[in-house]
């Protein structure tokens, strides 16, 4: 007999309808496909209905029989939360350099002079993968207990072949054991080590000849990531990188103009990126190119927030026509947060975002910039029966009461694995 999980009559079904096969742009950023009274019906882990709780009770009254019921009235059901960009796996926190840039140091003086990434890289070299499984576990949880139920997760803080094939083996580990999905990103480029900071370009021939093969024959990634920024990698050697990579098959993705403009997003639209991320600095043409090219724009208003910089201009990237997404760059360094909910407070506070395209962006263009877009993101049938039940009456509460965590329920593929915002 089939398992039928029934989430019945929420106050608001947010379905992200009619979004699975272009990511959401302009003004269908706003669509979010609401219903009222709305029931969500999952058999054996995957959407076999959503619609009024009403249509639901006519239509199936026989599969509901035998349902474990999990009544939403008074609250807000949406799709489980897609996190398009963290560090999850990675040792040690950084608060110490969180008090020196209090006192006015700058985020890239601190990475010059060996802390920063290269902080995070000695605390991660140093940790075995059962410290690292360790901690990154207790990071799933915490996604979880924010509503959110699929992430990716990049490596880049082993620097060398052993230290990055360590990094993407926990996370392949944990998208095995933990239900949060996960999709691994290579990120070996994602600082020129210290000691080898004179020769750069040697660096980038080890990235491509000695890790990426690698990483491709063990099939530990899906996307090549490389951080494009003055300092760290030029736009040529990031074109190497990217283009090196796109011949094992890893689909390209970017850290793009964060601090200074560098031509990142001309670059990811050249490459044919998935995504381009941060874009603080992006140039107008950049942008115009990334719309054409289909590349998502995935904002991380955490870093801006926690750096105390400006703002990515989220308003102008959505009206020029740039498919956005929102993510916490989940790092020690520049974006120590879990929380989604927060980003989409940030995104309406801070970038000019709606209430209707914060979700969108945390949701379906969230799973398009990550290549899951047919499995998850929306509330539809076939989908996965991935649910997050927030306590309150709307979903404009959402990103109105900010710091606070609403999530109530978390359903992942018809399992409930969060219960009274506790784990189940
Ligand atoms: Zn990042």
């Amino acid at each position: 007999m089939s398992k039928i999980v029934y989430i019945s009559n929420a106050a608001q079904v947010v379905t992200m309808k009619g979004h699975s096969e272009q990511p959401a742009k302009k003004e269908r950023m706003s669509e979010v496909g609401m219903i009222e009274h709305g029931s969500v019906l999952i058999e054996d882990g995957v959407i076999l209905a959503v619609g009024t709780d009403q249509d639901i009770r006519a239509e199936y009254s026989e599969k509901l029989e035998n349902a474990e019921v999990i009544d939403a009235t008074g609250k807000t059901v949406t799709p489980g939360l897609v996190d398009p960009h963290t560090h999850l796996v990675h040792a040690g926190t950084r608060e110490n350099e969180y008090a020196m840039r209090l006192e006015g140091r700058s985020y890239m003086d601190i990475m010059n002079a060996g802390g920063g990434i290269h902080a995070t890289t000695r605390a991660t070299q140093k940790a075995t993968s059962e410290e690292l499984y360790e901690q990154s576990h207790r990071r799933l949880n915490k996604f979880l207990l924010h509503g959110v139920t699929t992430i990716e997760a990049k490596s880049g803080y082993g620097l060398t072949l052993e230290h990055e094939l360590k990094q993407l083996r926990v996370a392949k580990e944990l998208e095995g054991d933990h239900p949060i999905d996960i999709v691994s990103t290579f990120m070996g480029a994602h600082a020129v080590p210290m000691d080898e900071k004179e020769n750069p370009e040697a660096f980038v021939d080890r990235v491509i000849d000695e890790m990426m093969p690698v990483v491709a024959e063990e099939k530990l990634a899906q996307f090549n990531d490389v951080f494009c920024e003055r300092g760290v990698f030029t736009p040529d050697q990031s074109r190497r990188i990217l283009e090196a990579g796109k011949k094992h098959g890893l689909i390209p993705k970017i850290h793009a103009d964060e601090i200074e403009p560098y031509e990142g997003a001309e670059l990811a639209a050249e490459v044919g990126a998935i995504s381009a991320d941060h874009l603080l600095k992006a140039s107008d043409r950049g942008v115009e190119q990334m719309a054409e090219a289909g590349v998502v724009g995935v904002l991380l208003p955490g870093t801006a927030f926690f750096l105390m910089a400006e703002f990515a201009d989220g308003r102008k990237m959505i009206d020029k026509g740039l498919p956005v997404a929102l993510s916490t760059d989940q790092n020690p360094g520049s974006s120590p947060t879990i929380s989604l909910p927060f980003i989409m407070n940030l995104g309406c506070l801070k970038m000019g975002m709606t209430p209707e395209e914060v979700l969108t962006a945390t949701t379906i263009n969230a799973a398009h910039a990550i290549g899951m877009e047919e499995k998850v993101g929306s509330l539809e049938v076939g989908k996965k029966g991935d649910v997050t039940i927030f306590d309150v009456p709307n979903y404009l509460t959402l990103s109105y009461q900010y710091g606070m965590n609403h999530v109530d329920t978390v359903v992942k593929e018809g399992k409930t694995l969060v219960r009274g915002g506790s784990l189940a």
